[in-house]
């Protein structure tokens, strides 16, 4: 079968340093891949490692940051990394535009390298950044390339990537509903909708102060089975091996599916959960999409009733408390029947 090669596999192919003009002779090219492919051509840089003098077929040393400050300021400006970048002005304006950033909140890192990360700058806001904008920084965050300070934050990324080193691409962001959860030290329960069992494994990491490499280590302590991690009193970081978008996609099912569970749990009646069987049925796919999960190989009797791996979780909404006065609580059917007796009980003596 033909090979079909879209945007994104070029993309990728020159992030690892690889040169996009070596495909199988059959290939299929998208129109978007077939648009690139001719631009990167033009400009000489269909290799990884873009803008250092590469020619088709001869040998490329990958950047680093041990490279020539020419070489890092080449790489830095070559086609492949502007489009890096226009990805992330790109990711910034969606997240700004559902509101999950606010003031300047927010950072974007793509891994460009063995130990180099493309990064959002500090102090602006995520909905209108500009390529120029961007900074290049190595996995301790000394910044190596561009004129705009890189964001206090870039830490928690790169220790993220330094963890896991199959974490290409990380968003952090503070969507309200998933941020509520994370002031309420609540983690999602789990159970419920398919697109978020498939595609996010949830923990959540303490409070340190933003920015901070204790931040940045308790979350790095939990990104080897989980690719969504919600910042307790602060919001939520994503990380994907896949691409940019794909952690971005994270955020928006992370961010619908609390919306979703905090509605339903509203809405007065118990709310329905997946069998176990169901569930391993949906963490089949995961693990075929290299997607992490602490319940790989878990028995389906574990899967909903196990706090163990992770505390706190079942599967079904915990039940509401009932707040004085309100009506809409869902009615305990042990209370009921306590006050039926003694009613009866009443009833049958005042007789
Ligand atoms: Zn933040």
């Amino acid at each position: 079968m033909k090979q079909v090669i879209s945007l994104r596999d070029l993309q990728e192919m020159l992030r690892n340093g690889k040169d996009a003009r070596s495909l199988p002779a059959d290939a299929l090219l998208t129109p978007s891949a077939r648009d690139f492919l001719r631009e990167i051509e033009t400009s000489g840089s269909a290799r990884g490692g873009a803008g250092n003098g590469a020619r088709a077929g001869h040998p490329v040393t990958p950047i680093t940051s041990r490279s020539s400050k020419a070489d890092i300021e080449a790489f830095f400006n070559s086609p492949a990394i502007h489009a890096l970048k226009l990805q992330i002005c790109e990711i910034g304006r969606r997240l700004w535009q559902r509101a999950y950033v606010d003031g300047n909140g927010g950072n974007i890192a793509i891994r460009v390298g063995e130990d180099i990360a493309l990064c959002t700058p500090t102090l602006v806001s995520k909905g209108f950044m500009k390529p120029a904008d961007m900074c290049l920084v190595d996995l301790e965050g000394n910044q190596l390339a561009g004129t705009m300070k890189r964001t206090s934050e870039i830490l928690m990324h790169l220790q993220i990537m330094k963890r896991q080193p199959r974490a290409v691409a990380s968003v952090h962001c503070h969507p309200p509903y998933a941020t509520a959860f994370a002031v309420a030290g609540v983690e999602p329960p789990t159970c419920m909708i398919p697109e978020f069992e498939v595609f996010a494994s949830v923990a959540i990491a303490p409070y340190r102060t933003p920015g901070t490499p204790e931040m940045g280590a308790l979350v790095a302590d939990l990104v080897d089975k989980h690719n969504t991690i919600l910042m307790a009193n602060h919001g939520v970081v994503t990380w994907s091996h896949n691409n940019v978008e794909d952690a971005y996609f994270k955020m928006e099912i992370l961010e619908a599916y609390c919306r979703t569970v905090l509605v339903a749990s509203q809405l007065g009646k118990p709310v329905n959960t997946m069998t176990p069987a169901q569930l391993q049925d949906l963490l089949k796919i995961k693990q075929n999409l290299g997607i992490p999960d602490p319940r790989f190989g878990l028995k389906e009797c574990e899967l909903c009733d196990n706090d163990e791996w992770r505390p706190g979780v079942t599967c079904a909404v915990p039940e509401r408390s009932g707040a004085p006065g309100s009506s809409s609580a869902a009615p305990d059917p042990e209370a009921e029947a306590l006050v039926q007796a003694i009613t009866d009980q009443i009833m049958s003596g005042s007789k």
